[in-house]
């Protein structure tokens, strides 16, 4: 993190403290911010509106499982950002609280996630127990679950990049333990949520950059003329929530192991692989891993986009209506 002398400042954002920054990309700054007129901590998304040329904006992200793409900030795609953000209000969704612009930023003011990204938890701690996995996965699946159910909208980036928890989670040094999430210690209410202040509390799903309005609300119709469209856009329309099922899986996937499902040093090998679906439950990682959870995975890492697993199936599968682990009996 950059000292706080090298916070920049911008015109257009007079009211704001900057505070921390809370991460980057190719074409947007994140801070940390005291909003001046409520005395509020917030996070403040700045997206420069002109686009840097390809080195400028440089693979600024250790980004092991996904692609980047290259983000065009064009006034409709924040726009389309702001207003599916606004339409939404969900616990597992991060909320936005204003959007405002400059002649050269535009400014989205949000609640601030202050335990930052799932990405720097699954590096911290290596891999997750079941149970805090579930914890984690199935806020990330409710969230998901209002977005394709209540509002119509696809969110097409879900990734452990853009999952935020809202407070700093209490994590045991990395080394002095094998597996740091063991069932015993989350039993002692440890790590569960709202114990004592710590655990690792709520997760919210950030970045509506890519996200997409399929159907209408009110009319319960997809989006766009229906008469005058192509049946395979038809049919893409249909599956369409499907690429944040996939997703899901490849989050759940790493969450249990500590390494994604797909991955190759070679793009072109990674690309035929996802292709084709090639993945395996490797071992010795894989090896104490319940058969449920693999079930679970294989639904959703499934090539066919109409034989994955809804969101609704997805909540429906023993592995999630699981109860947590009793606590050891003590002798
Ligand atoms: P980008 O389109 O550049 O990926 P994001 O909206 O994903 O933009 O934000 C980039 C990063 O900033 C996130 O991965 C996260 O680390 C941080 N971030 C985003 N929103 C918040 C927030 N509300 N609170 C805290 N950190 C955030
Ligand atoms: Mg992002």
């Amino acid at each position: 993190r950059e000292p706080k002398n090298k916070l920049p400042t911008y015109k257009g954002l007079e009211n704001f403290k900057l505070l921390d920054k809370m991460g980057d990309g190719a074409f947007s700054n994140v801070y940390k911010a005291m909003d001046l007129t409520t005395g509020q901590t917030v996070a403040v998304k700045v997206v420069r509106k002109f686009e840097l040329n390809a080195s400028q904006a440089g693979e600024k992200h250790l980004n092991i499982q996904f692609k980047k793409k290259p983000r065009v900030t064009e006034r409709a795609n924040i726009l389309k950002e702001v207003q599916i953000m606004r339409g939404t209000n969900h616990s597992s969704i991060v909320k936005l609280i204003s959007f405002s612009e400059s002649q050269e930023h535009y400014f989205l003011v949000m609640e601030l996630m202050e335990g930052g990204e799932l990405f720097h938890q699954i590096v911290k701690l290596t891999y997750f127990s079941e149970n805090l996995a579930r914890h984690v996965i199935l806020q990330v699946a409710q969230g998901i679950r209002y977005l394709h159910e209540e509002r119509g909208v696809v969110h097409r980036d879900i990734k452990p990049e853009n999952l935020l928890f809202e407070r700093i989670p209490i994590i045991p040094s990395k080394g002095s333990v094998q597996r740091p999430y063991d069932e015993e210690k989350e039993d002692e209410g440890e790590f569960v949520p709202g114990v004592g202040g710590g655990g690792i509390g709520r997760i919210k799903i950030a970045d509506f950059g890519l996200s997409k309005v399929i159907w209408n609300e009110e009319t319960m119709t997809p989006c766009g003329t229906v008469g005058y469209t192509a049946p395979e856009i038809v049919k893409d329309e249909r599956y369409s929530q499907s690429v944040d099922m996939w997703a899901l899986g490849c989050v759940l996937y790493t969450l249990l192991c500590g390494f994604p499902p797909f991955y190759d040093e070679s793009i072109n090998v990674l690309t035929e692989k996802v292709a084709r679906g090639y993945y395996t439950f490797l071992s010795p990682w894989w090896d104490d891993i319940t058969h449920s959870a693999k079930d679970l995975i294989q639904h959703l890492l499934c090539v066919d986009p109409a034989q994955r697993y809804t969101i609704d199936e997805f909540l429906a599968h023993p592995w999630c209506t699981a109860a947590p682990a009793p606590p050891p009996v003590s002798p």
